[in-house]
């Protein structure tokens, strides 16, 4: 026999809830530490599991840089054709117009070598088709394709790859330079 720890009344030993006043015969302080331990038993799991987690994400964040590349890795960029001789004329009678159909597009197009700078930084195309149009094409180059200047010469007739970069009624179409050849 024991008392209840609440109304003191005599109940059995092993009751866990007294009959007169129906409340939990266990010791508060045990219950609290069995309590702080499923707790702290809670934290270093999840302590043990956030570690892991984040081992596994960097795993899959270095995975996916890696497939991203490769991923990217094969696109190749096709160019729009265009018309050099409607490229100036689209200049020519907007330049406003013009800048927002051009500028940023990868394209391919034909011209005619006007100028190479002495330092391979650009190149410029004019029409060739028509000699009277003062519109021109500044091609401008970069380390990995500035050779490719080396293979091309005044007034020689070439094809031009590249994104356009800039474009103005004054200083006519800027490109970023992706690949020049000669035509025979
Ligand atoms: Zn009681």
């Amino acid at each position: 026999m024991k008392y209840c720890c609440h109304c003191h009344s005599e109940i059995h030993k092993k009751a866990w809830v007294c009959p007169y006043c129906k409340k939990s015969q266990r010791n508060k302080i045990a219950i609290n530490l069995i309590a702080f331990f499923i707790i702290l038993y809670l934290i270093f799991w999840n302590a043990l599991f956030n570690v892991s987690n984040y081992s596994e994400n960097s795993n899959s964040i270095s995975y996916s840089s890696s497939s991203s590349t490769k991923r990217s890795a094969p696109v190749i960029k096709t160019p729009v054709e265009v018309d050099l001789e409607t490229m100036f004329t689209d200049l020519d009678s907007n330049a406003l117009n013009a800048k927002d159909s051009y500028k940023g597009k990868y394209i391919k197009l034909v011209g005619k070598v006007s100028i190479i700078d002495s330092n391979g930084a650009y190149f410029s195309i004019s029409n060739p088709t028509n000699q009277w149009n003062f519109n021109t094409l500044q091609v401008f180059t970069s380390s990995k394709n500035k050779s490719m200047l080396k293979k091309i010469s005044k007034d020689q007739l070439v094809s031009v790859t590249g994104t356009i970069i800039d474009v103005g009624e004054i200083i006519g179409y800027q490109m970023q330079l992706d690949s020049v050849k000669a035509i025979e």
